[in-house]
């Protein structure tokens, strides 16, 4: 083969895709200008393509995905005209391999996400947007308000939830007083098997800046549950990390796991001008999510431990 024949790798992106019955997959696809003659397989928690091309402008290095699944694709040029692309995922998946297209020829791995869906089926989680009504929470130096935000970002994470399966029960419904006991009274009442309040930080001295996951002293599992959805904001928000720290007001929740997440400081004028975005609604809800889902996988291990 003539150099010149040599498929140059143009592009690399990965989506979450849905197919007509409503069931999501993760869906990577390399782009390039001919097939590359691909060989694939599976090695430890990776899937491995190897072909022959050559790279075209890519950036060097892991692309994050942290799509739930996918943590990260790595592209490598192993050879002068041999390509890698390795696909590192969080939990097992079945996937499915195929090429289509011409000028970009479209090479995707499309993975399936019943692992997650697994997690969540038939759990019912409370999802709890702080303040409403005449509380209007933290305000933003440009006035922007907390019981808004907050409710953009739980309508995200509702979404997600109840794409992967699980029941969701919102404290409030729109713009409306709440009183802290009948937020958990909800959680309580419908036997939840998580609570999670969403909240912004306040600092009206301007002085801190970023996310932090406070977590129900009441319950054993809350610590775990705060260092998950933490970790996982952090991924995708890229923001300060406050930490974790414990809260009392939890107390008639008993064992529900709670969090309360104060996804991002809002007295801060950098963070509030995030918070307009949509974009950033979503990636704070993701990374919520993944936080959770996390959690979740890791009682699944400890109860097959116990067992
Ligand atoms: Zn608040």
């Amino acid at each position: 083969m003539s150099s010149g024949k040599i498929p140059r790798i143009t592009n690399i992106w990965s989506k979450v895709v849905e197919n007509e019955d409503g069931l999501l997959f993760s869906r990577v696809v390399i782009e390039s200008t001919g097939a590359f003659q691909t060989k694939v397989k599976r090695q430890g928690g990776k899937i491995l393509l190897e072909g022959s091309g050559v790279m075209a402008n890519m950036p060097l290095g892991p692309v994050e995905i942290n799509d739930g699944l996918i943590r990260r694709v790595s592209l490598d040029q192993a050879g002068h005209d041999r390509i890698t692309v390795a696909i590192e995922t969080e939990h097992p998946a079945a996937f499915d391999f195929g090429v289509t297209g011409e000028l970009p020829v479209r090479t995707s791995v499309t993975l399936e996400r019943s692992f997650i869906t697994r997690l969540f089926q038939g759990k019912k989680i409370v999802i709890d947007p702080g303040h409403g009504g005449e509380d209007l929470g933290g305000r933003g130096p440009v006035n922007l308000v907390e019981k808004n935000v907050v409710m953009l970002i739980a309508l995200n994470l509702k979404k997600l939830f109840e794409q992967a399966g699980a029941e969701v029960i919102l404290t409030r419904q729109e713009d409306q007083a709440v009183s802290p006991t009948e937020r958990m009274k909800a959680a309580k009442d419908q036997n939840a098997c998580i609570f999670v309040s969403i909240h912004t930080n306040i600092d009206q001295n301007n002085k801190v800046s970023g996310a932090a996951v406070l977590y129900s002293s009441s319950s054993r599992d809350s610590a775990g549950l705060a260092g998950h959805v933490k970790e996982e904001l952090l991924k995708k928000l890229k923001l300060v990390d406050r930490g974790i720290r414990k809260k009392k007001e939890y107390g008639i929740l008993g064992s529900i796991p709670a969090i309360e997440v104060e996804v991002v400081t809002i007295t801060n004028w950098v963070e509030e001008g995030l918070l307009r975005s949509p974009t950033v609604h979503k990636k704070a809800a993701e990374g919520i999510f993944n936080g959770v889902k996390n959690y979740l996988a890791g009682s699944v291990r400890q109860q097959e431990v116990l067992v």
